[in-house]
């Protein structure tokens, strides 16, 4: 229901040479998709004087705005929210001790979407300010340079810039369509009372955090022995610890079958192996997504998607065709966030319109948290990843605590900071960590981390106490 407006005309279109092109709108760079990718390749190629069409059906700003990263935090700082006041009741602060503090869902969605329709309009004022032209439609590449809308635009452009992202996908198992997606949750107005989510990875753990904290029971399936198997298995072991003191079942090495609904309305799940769990209010799949590449006309310019969907890219986020590049979750770099698609986006327009001809994303020691509770940040390699890259060369060295105010609220809560080093020197080469701001204290050292940094380097500098942060630079 949300749409980015009409038109807009800021750019002048130049009409085409032949009378068959007449209608032909042509710009310097086409842009398909207006989220994370989108939006900052259209606002730097206009920095770099281009004209600019911005294709986008939907909602400015794309899965990160309307159904990702922005809903999420609000949902999650809701959840951080709440268990604060728990905590704090235990405290001494004047709050209900004996039941939990009351949450009115719905007034909390009615602010978490008016901040996100602020993020809308800065967006649509910025695009007019840059003079990019939006067309409020479904794009499709219709042959080399050219691509039509599902509103009857034609355009024209030496340069096309994929970004249409991805979608939630469902298990493809009977009665799939009974349960949500990620999607469905941000439309919820109240916390279920019982919920099954179906998946171990980043949403599955931040959705079942999120909707325990305001009052579900949650269930977590899950098809592995753990949860986020790309993540370090010992903090991954204390988020497991930290989310079965909260209340949430985990119940790993689970194929699920079939998703039911019994009599009495209940959903019910079945395993590969007969079992059979029931009084379900919600089954949340948490299984994964797909790029949206099916139908924006890939064959009109010979690219042929992966068995998974995603355009191959090179470095240089180029596809197969010429003049065609992909950037984001449909381009298969195994990084679905938003700041990489930000980053691959400017990168290839500041080398093809800004003189910086080596400009790439570099996909290194890219730092990224999962917003659990507590919050699970990481950069660069696992224990395990390292183990395999460097052998016995790898040293590593851990701090497994109990932060002041859990310890005060005389909760069992524990936080796990872990780094891993290479060689006599002591290379920083992974940091992980799990617990309270862990989201917010891993920037600044993500970027030390890619500056080649040792462990004396940490040992020099003076700690911040009392902190969680200082156990990185005491850790020995
Ligand atoms: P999108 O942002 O999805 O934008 C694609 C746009 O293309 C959409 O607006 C769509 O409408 C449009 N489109 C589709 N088809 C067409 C077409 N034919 N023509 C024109 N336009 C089209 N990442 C983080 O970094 N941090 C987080 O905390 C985080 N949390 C997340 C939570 C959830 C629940 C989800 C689902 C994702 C989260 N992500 C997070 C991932 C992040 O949202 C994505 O990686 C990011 O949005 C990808 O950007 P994109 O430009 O590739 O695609
Ligand atoms: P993930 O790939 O992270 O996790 C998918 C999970 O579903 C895995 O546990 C996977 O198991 C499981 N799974 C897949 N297929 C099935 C199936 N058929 N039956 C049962 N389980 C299945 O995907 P998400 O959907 O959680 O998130 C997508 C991406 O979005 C993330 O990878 C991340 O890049 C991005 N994201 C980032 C966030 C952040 O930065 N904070 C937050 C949310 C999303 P297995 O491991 O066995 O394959």
């Amino acid at each position: 229901a949300l749409r980015p407006g009409p038109l807009r005309t800021g750019a002048i279109p130049v009409s085409g040479a032949s009378p068959d092109d007449r209608d032909l709108l042509h710009f310097d760079l086409i842009v398909l998709g207006g989220g994370s990718g989108g939006l900052a390749a259209a606002f730097r190629a206009v920095e770099h004087g281009q004209r600019v069409a911005l294709v986008e059906p939907g909602a400015l700003g794309g899965t990160c705005v309307n159904v990702g990263c922005v809903p999420k935090k609000a949902m999650w700082l809701a959840a951080d929210l709440g268990t604060r006041l728990e905590q704090a009741a235990r405290l001494g602060f004047d709050l209900p001790m004996d039941r939990r503090v009351g949450f009115d869902w719905a007034r909390f969605i009615t602010d978490r979407q008016r901040y996100i329709h602020g993020i809308h309009h800065s967006y649509g004022e910025r695009l007019d300010r840059a003079g990019i032209m939006v067309l409020p439609a479904r794009g499709r590449l219709a042959g080399p340079g050219r691509v039509d809308t599902d509103a009857g635009a034609r355009l024209a452009a030496p340069h096309i810039v994929l970004a249409t992202g991805s979608s939630p996908v469902r298990p493809d198992v009977a009665g799939a369509s009974l349960g949500a997606v990620s999607d469905d949750f941000f439309g919820w107005n109240a916390a279920p009372p019982r919920l099954a989510i179906i998946g171990g990875g980043y949403i599955a753990i931040e959705l079942a955090g999120v909707l325990q904290a305001l009052g579900s029971q949650v269930e977590m399936f899950v098809r592995d022995q753990r949860l986020l198997r790309q993540a370090d298995a010992e903090l991954v072991e204390q988020l497991q610890e930290n989310y079965r003191q909260q209340g949430i079942g985990l119940v790993f090495g689970y194929d699920l079958q079939a998703l039911r609904r019994d009599d009495d309305g209940q959903l019910q799940l079945e395993a590969l192996d007969g079992s059979i769990r029931g009084g379900f209010d919600q089954v949340l799949f948490a299984t994964g997504r797909r790029p949206n590449t099916g139908d924006i006309g890939l064959d009109t310019v010979g690219i042929t998607p992966d068995g998974a969907g995603n355009i191959p890219v090179d470095r240089w986020q180029a596809t197969q065709a010429e003049g065609v590049y992909a950037v984001g979750d449909i381009s298969g770099c195994g990084l679905a966030l938003t700041p990489v698609a930000i980053a691959a986006a400017r990168r290839l327009c500041d080398r093809l319109f800004g003189g910086r001809p080596d400009a790439k994303l570099d996909v290194d020691n890219v730092p990224s948290v999962v917003f659990s509770h507590p919050p699970l940040a990481m950069v660069g390699l696992t224990e395990a990843e390292a183990r395999e890259r460097y052998g016995d060369d790898v040293h590593v060295y851990r701090s497994n605590f109990r932060p002041m105010r859990e310890a005060l609220a005389e909760s069992t809560q524990r936080s796990v900071f872990k780094l891993v080093c290479v060689g006599a020197e002591r290379r920083v080469v992974g940091l992980h960590l799990l617990g309270d701001s862990a989201d917010e204290i891993l920037q600044g050292f993500a970027v030390a981390l890619k500056r080649g940094i040792t462990l004396d380097d940490l040992h020099d500098t003076i700690a911040i106490h009392p902190t969680s942060a200082e156990e990185i630079v005491l850790m020995r």
